[in-house]
Parts: C-alpha cells; structure tokens; sequence
C-alpha cells in the first residue's frame, strides 16, 4: 500500500465484505497491509509515536506484531498526526474521578470513517430501518459545540439508528416521567430502540422503576447499552443480572451490550445472542499477560489490546487498554459469527499497572 488514497480504497472495500462473515486468517491477510500503511503513516506525522515505536518490525507477519500504544498515553500527552488546521473535532474521554481526560483529535475523513463503521457493525444488530429511540440520558449532555465528551459522541453516533429520540431523564439525572409515559402510549406495541450507558440504565432508569408502581413495558424493545462495569460490580450486577432485571421490569429480551472505547470510537464489539462479545472486520483484540505482555492463550486472563483500522488523524489504531478479558475463540462461536470472541472481566486494579507499560511495545514482547 502506497498512499494515503489507496489506504481509503482498501477501508472503502472492507465496508463492502460481511462484518462477521471472513474467518481469522483470511481476515489477517486483508489486514495486515492496511495496518502495516498505518503504522508508517502514523511514523511520518506524528514524532512521539515514532519514538515510541522505533523498534517496531515494518512488517507485520501476525496481529500480535502490531505495536501499541498504552491506552494512558492519551491522557498524558497529545497525540496527533494531522496538521492543527485539519482537526474537525477534539473527543474528550469522560476519565474518571481525578483523571485527567484523554484527547483525541479527529479530523474529517477519521470521522466519517468512525461513523460509517459504527452504522455498518451495528446493524448486524439491529437491522436497517429506524426505530423510535428512547435515549436513557439527558438531553443536557449532547451540548453543541466542537469540544466534545465521548458520552455525547456515543449518543450523537447512536442516533443515526433511531428516529423521534426521546430522552427519558432530565437535568437531574431523574426519570422524566411525562416524557416516557408519552414515549410508552405512543410505541408501546412496537419494536423501539432504548440506548444509554450501562450504569446510567442500571443507576437512574432501572432503579428508578424498580421503586416506582407503574413500570412502562416494551416488549418489542432493544435495550442497546455500552460502558464499564466497573461501578457495577461494587453492587454485585453482572451482565445476566442486568439483563434478567430488564427482562422482569419492562418485559425486554433482546439487551445487547457492547464493548468500544472513546480512543477508538466507531470500532466496537457487539454482544451475540450467546453473550460473547465479537470483533468485526474492521478491529481485533489481542489478550497479553500484563506482567510480560506476552499474547495469552484461549480463555486466559489478560490485557485488551484494541486495534482498529479507523483512525488516521491521531495514532489509535492499537492501543493496549486497561481492562481485563479473555480469548474465548476464534471462527467457532455458536452464533455463525467468524473472527475472533471474546469476554470482557473487569480492570486492571490500579496497583497492578505497570510502570513502564505506557511506553511497552509488542516487538519488545514477542
Ligand atoms: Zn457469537
């Protein structure tokens, strides 16, 4: 791959070929090139990845020779590989208490790629038409303006997939009650989308009804939900807690979670009707040991690396996160689905974080 107009070829051509129909190898061997391009492009326009990654082979034999990038790098520093007068947009990572937020700096064509993916991976899911959305969020959140949280990024990029977008909280984070009501009288027998991030369901919609008499069902619903765990477990909820809970309440059976991050927003892995979390043609997870960031094997416990053929205006194509997770297979899950699945456990306790793992890079590894 030679430049940056062949590069967009080769994207425009993936988004053509079925999402999870290509099996591991072959799906490599569409991907090895373009993340080889992106490993060079990211070289040539941005100077802390190229020190970073001095060492890195220019040839990727694996996708476990893809070198990364500690996902806390993007929070520490600004990493960019597009000229200042070409950002579009500057994403900010919601972080967590005491952290300072990543930044990632888009321009359009990473953009439009972000949002083409996010279409195309999403309606394996939940199909091509439109639904009425109730959006488990404020409307206070999705604010104009060109600085911009990944929780409204998420919410923006998600709307595509409905139409009359309802918010079912206020500005206090409390259920809107008239606003539902509404919402509920109006598409109550029919399939609607409900979307939020997974504790603001859990935390301001699901225990809200869970104390109030009236409980507005939604049969034909899909609840589609994203975000950490985290916050969850403290109050024992997993997964198949949240989803029993959301079956029992508002009488829906088809919850959907997915995995995605604000560095690489677009690129996400949808749950299949098995529970397990799936990479589409366009990403892939490795799962390395965090004491020697060596690949793990099946159904050992590691550390997420992400990558993702998307982004060429800031160096996020692979980036090792810190949450924790295993390989459950590759080709074979029960669903159909071909590539790799995988389940996501929790995060890395701080303590346990590396210090020299910000800068570790895979050729150093393996
Ligand atoms: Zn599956």
């Amino acid at each position: 791959m030679t430049d940056y107009q062949n590069f967009q070829s080769h994207y425009e051509r993936l988004l053509q070929m079925p999402v999870f129909g290509i099996n591991q190898q072959e799906k490599w061997a569409k991907l090895s090139p373009i993340f080889e391009w992106l490993h060079q492009h990211h070289r040539a326009h941005c100077a802390a990845y190229a020190n970073i990654t001095s060492s890195a082979p220019a040839h990727f034999s694996s996708l476990e020779n893809v070198p990364f990038l500690a996902v806390k790098l993007f929070k520490l520093m600004s990493l960019s590989s597009t000229p200042t007068q070409n950002v579009f947009r500057t994403l900010h990572s919601s972080g967590t208490t005491g952290q300072t937020p990543a930044t990632i700096t888009l321009d359009k064509e990473t953009s439009a790629r972000q949002s083409k993916t996010l279409v195309k991976v999403l309606q394996e899911s939940l199909g091509r038409q439109r639904l009425p959305m109730l959006i488990i969020d404020s409307p206070v959140t999705v604010k104009p303006g060109s600085s911009f949280t990944a929780r409204a990024a998420g919410i923006q990029g998600l709307s595509f997939f409905g139409r009359d977008h309802t918010y079912a909280l206020d500005e206090q984070m409390q259920p809107n009650w008239q606003v539902i009501e509404a919402f509920h009288d109006k598409y109550h027998d029919q399939p609607v989308l409900l979307f939020g991030f997974t504790f603001m369901v859990w935390q301001y919609f699901v225990k809200a009804f869970q104390q109030s008499s009236g409980k507005p069902a939604f049969e034909r619903g899909i609840l589609l939900h994203s975000g950490g765990w985290k916050k969850l477990e403290s109050e024992k909820v997993d997964n198949d807690t949240f989803k029993n809970t959301v079956a029992e309440l508002f009488g829906i059976h088809q919850v959907i979670n997915f995995y995605g991050m604000a560095e690489q927003v677009g690129s996400i892995f949808t749950e299949c009707e098995a529970g397990h979390l799936h990479c589409p043609l366009f990403s892939d997870i490795i799962v390395r040991d965090p004491y020697t960031m060596k690949p793990c094997g099946s159904n050992q416990q590691g550390l997420l690396q992400c990558v993702s053929v998307l982004p060429t205006s800031y160096p996020g194509h692979s980036i090792l996160t810190e949450d924790l997770g295993r390989l459950l297979g590759e080709d074979d899950c029960r669903c159909g689905r071909k590539g790799r699945y995988f389940a996501i456990d929790g995060r890395l306790p701080q303590t346990e974080v590396r210090g020299c793992s910000d800068t570790f890079m895979a050729g150093d590894a393996v």
